[in-house]
Formats: C-alpha cells, sequence, structure tokens
C-alpha cells in the first residue's frame, strides 16, 4: 500500500478488515453464566455454539480441552469461577485443540458497558505468527508441568495465596480460600488409603510443630489428576526463612513423580523377587521357604486352615557328584526342583530349597493324609524320570502336618525326624511323623 492509500484508510476499512479476518467475536456474561456468538468461522465454526455456558466455553479454551469432550474433575471446578474472573481489557494466548491439534489461539478481552460483560475476539493464529512470546510461555509450561500444583500458604492467619494449578493454565489463582478449607477439599482428591496420612502431614498443628524455618519435608501419594486418574505425586511443604518464631508461612508444591514411582516399583518388585530366589534352581531359597514355614503355622493359629508340609532329599547324592562331576550334580539338582515344581504347579503350594539336595514344600489346604499321597506319587514320578549322565535317581521323604500351637522350628523337626526315618529304612520312600 502506497502512502496515498494509507491516508484514504478509514475507520470503515479498518472495520472490514477486522471483521473479515478474526475467526470469532463472542458476547459473554460472566456472572449470568452465558454467551452468544456473534460471529464464528474457520476452526471456530463447528468448535463453538451459537450460544452457551461461560463454564462451556472455559472448558474449551482456557483450559485447553478443545472440543475432545474431556471436562474438569470436579474437585478443581473450585478453581474455575476465580481462573475465569478477568477485569479490564485482557489478553492472552490460548493453545486450543481443534481436530486433535493443538493451535495458537490469541484471545482479547474487552469490556462491555454493563457489568461482568464482555466481548472475546479470538484469532487462530499460525504458527509463524505466534512470536516469542508464546515460546516462551511454552517453555514455562513445560518447566510447570513437573509441578501440577504450588500455593502459598500462612497458617496463622488461615490463608491461601498465588496459587497455580498449572496443568489447567499457566496463570496464578488469587482466591480467597481458607487454608483449613482447602485442606478438607483437596482431601477428597488423594487415594482413599493416603487420606490419613494426608490430614495427618496437613494439620497446621502437625506442620507448626515440626517445620522450623526454612525446612522442607515431602511425602508421596497417589493423587486424582485433572481427567480424574490416579497418580503419583509428591506432596511438598516448605516453610518460609524467618527470624520471627510465630510466622509460619508455607510454601506448598504437588510434583508429578507418576512414571518414576511405576518404574521405581516395579525395579522393587524384581528385586524382592531375585531376593527370595535360590539361583540354581529357581525355587524359592531357604530364607524365604522358612519365612512361609511361620506363615504356615499363623494361618493355622489365626484361620484354622489345614496345612501340611514335606522335606525331600535326594538319596546318595554324593555319588552323584563323586562319580560324574560337581557340574552333573548341579545339573541334577536343576532337574530334580523342575520335576517338584512341574508335580505342584496349579496346587496351592510353595516349594523351596532348604540347603543342598533338600527341599521343602509347604501344602495349603492338605491333610495328613492327602500329603502322604501326594509324597507318594512325587516320589514314584522321581525314580521314574531319567536324568541326564547319571539315569536314575530315588529320594526319601519326610511328611507332617502343621498342628494347631505349631511353632515353625517344630515343624521342621518333625518332618525332619520322619525323613530320617525315611532314610534309615533303606531310603526311597515316604515317612510321616505327627
Ligand atoms: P543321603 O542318601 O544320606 O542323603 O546321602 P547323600 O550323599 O545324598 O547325602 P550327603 O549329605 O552325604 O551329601 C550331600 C551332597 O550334596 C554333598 C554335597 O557335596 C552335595 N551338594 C550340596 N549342595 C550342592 C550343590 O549346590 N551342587 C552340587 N553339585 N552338589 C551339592
Ligand atoms: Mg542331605
Ligand atoms: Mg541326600
Amino acid at each position: 500500500m502506497n502512502i496515498e492509500k494509507i491516508q484514504a484508510f478509514t475507520l470503515e476499512n479498518a472495520i472490514d478488515i477486522f471483521k473479515n479476518s478474526v475467526d470469532a467475536i463472542i458476547a459473554v456474561n460472566i456472572d449470568e453464566d452465558c454467551y452468544h456468538a456473534v460471529l464464528k468461522r474457520g476452526y471456530f465454526e463447528s468448535f463453538i455454539n451459537e450460544s452457551g455456558t461461560y463454564q462451556e466455553l472455559m472448558n474449551k479454551l482456557w483450559f485447553h480441552f478443545g472440543d475432545t469432550g474431556e471436562t474438569i474433575t470436579e474437585d478443581y471446578q473450585v478453581f474455575i469461577p476465580a481462573l475465569g474472573k478477568v477485569e479490564g481489557k485482557y489478553s492472552k494466548h490460548l493453545k486450543v485443540m481443534f481436530d486433535d491439534h493443538q493451535r495458537p489461539v490469541q484471545m482479547n478481552i474487552y469490556p462491555l458497558d454493563e457489568d461482568s460483560s464482555y466481548l472475546f475476539v479470538l484469532d487462530v493464529l499460525d504458527t509463524s505468527e505466534t512470536g516469542d512470546d508464546f515460546q516462551t510461555s511454552a517453555k514455562v509450561n513445560t518447566m510447570q508441568n513437573a509441578y501440577l500444583f504450588s500455593m502459598y500458604m500462612d497458617l496463622v492467619k488461615d490463608t491461601t495465596s498465588s496459587i497455580n494449578i498449572s496443568e489447567i493454565s499457566d496463570e496464578t489463582v488469587n482466591t480467597q480460600l481458607k487454608y483449613t478449607d482447602w485442606r478438607m477439599m483437596i482431601v477428597n482428591m488423594i487415594w482413599p488409603d493416603d487420606q490419613p496420612m494426608f490430614l495427618e502431614r496437613t494439620d497446621p498443628k502437625y506442620l507448626k510443630e515440626n517445620f522450623i524455618p526454612g525446612h522442607t519435608s515431602s511425602f508421596d501419594c497417589l493423587m486424582m489428576n485433572l481427567e480424574g486418574k490416579y497418580i503419583w505425586v509428591k506432596l511438598i511443604f516448605s516453610r518460609a526463612e524467618t527470624n520471627n518464631d510465630d510466622d509460619y508461612r508455607f510454601v506448598f508444591m504437588v510434583q508429578d513423580i507418576h512414571e518414576n514411582t511405576v518404574e521405581l516399583m516395579s525395579t522393587l518388585k524384581k528385586y524382592e523377587e531375585m531376593a527370595s530366589m535360590d539361583p540354581l534352581t529357581n525355587v524359592f531359597n531357604h530364607g524365604r521357604i522358612e519365612t512361609e514355614l511361620m506363615n504356615a503355622v499363623d494361618a493355622k493359629k489365626k484361620n484354622g486352615t489345614t496345612i501340611s508340609a514335606m522335606i525331600l532329599d535326594i538319596d546318595h547324592f554324593k555319588l552323584v557328584n563323586d562319580n560324574h562331576g560337581h557340574s552333573v550334580g548341579d545339573m541334577t539338582l536343576k532337574r530334580f526342583s523342575q520335576i517338584i515344581s512341574d508335580f505342584f504347579t496349579g496346587s496351592e503350594s510353595v516349594v523351596g530349597r532348604w540347603g543342598g539336595e533338600e527341599f521343602v514344600v509347604v501344602c495349603y489346604d492338605t491333610d495328613l493324609y492327602e500329603i502322604k499321597e501326594l509324597a507318594e506319587h512325587l516320589r514314584i514320578k522321581v525314580a521314574s524320570e531319567s536324568f541326564k549322565a547319571i539315569d536314575h535317581i530315588t529320594c526319601s521323604i519326610g511328611v507332617t502336618e502343621v498342628t494347631d500351637n505349631d511353632e515353625a522350628t517344630a515343624l521342621f523337626e518333625r518332618m525332619d525326624k520322619a525323613l530320617y526315618d525315611a532314610k534309615s529304612s533303606g531310603r526311597n520312600c515316604v515317612k510321616s511323623l505327627t
């Protein structure tokens, strides 16, 4: 446009350009919770209705849910009226979801004559039009995303301030919320089992007694996120540095630690499993099967469950080592434990290696008669199997049933004595002791 044209440019021309260029103009009354679309085109054509509630508009625009149909968890709704309030002219960059794509939108808000009525002017920007400001805000968002929620609080005045819910918006809410009210509101979002801990640690009395100035402490729990899904979070409390003993100002933050915690838990589970397994035979190790004997006597005492146990010992195993070498001995032990494990698969039984060539099995819902039968079948099974390099082996088995006032050591001694009996009786047999 040359200088003459620029000088001939009128307000009408400007209004025309404006009219044909912006994507939506919406009249809104915040207090009455309603809007009316004066103009909508492009992405906004189907995105917003002719009219509706301001709340619905907020969900779509402010909280970047777009047209996904998602809404904010009910417990979060308390923060919304405070977030959606505007005063005077206001301008903001939004990220809005259109057809699964997030697009930058420039929003300008102009107050109308009446109270709480506004004109919202919305314009979808090309990525090239967004400028530095938008990029910075994206960076801030990434940083804030690790912290889902932050707030400043004063326990003496019982107030909260500068609430920031980065999940919802990068803006700060300055709503008048008492700390004690906030606490009782937010507790609903904590996983029920974690609620007592939450209430204890957020109790003003607890915070006052346990935090010297500058002290920071945290705990982890499951908390509902914006979409109503429970995720692992770290709740962090930090008391402000102060020389005044009566000054109890705190910063509170919620950090999203979900992914790391889930990973950590699976690692812990793996370690726990590893720590209970015998590396050679892949059945439970001595410590773990010893615990199972204790569990068995406890279960008998508490629930009266019928439980029996057996100890198996390979006959003349020393000869296997002496005649074929230690590695064949090891191979035999692996195969022997595999036969036992397979035998008890599908039953409520726990198999472990007591040590050397001795294995213990705890069988739940099994009485003395039944375990004798099981042991006999297992003995025959072992004797009938062929083992690499050594052909056949046999084993001796001692069995017993858990009694009402049993102890793990007494239980073990009984089956060990029964085993000794089996050995003295010529091996490859089952003996029991009550
Ligand atoms: P019995 O019929 O009286 O039970 O005779 P046995 O030879 O089986 O019993 P003994 O207790 O005399 O020998 C057990 C042998 O088991 C001795 C030991 O070298 C061997 N042993 C223990 N642990 C292992 C292991 O992990 N690998 C191998 N290869 N041998 C082992
Ligand atoms: Mg032995
Ligand atoms: Mg032996």
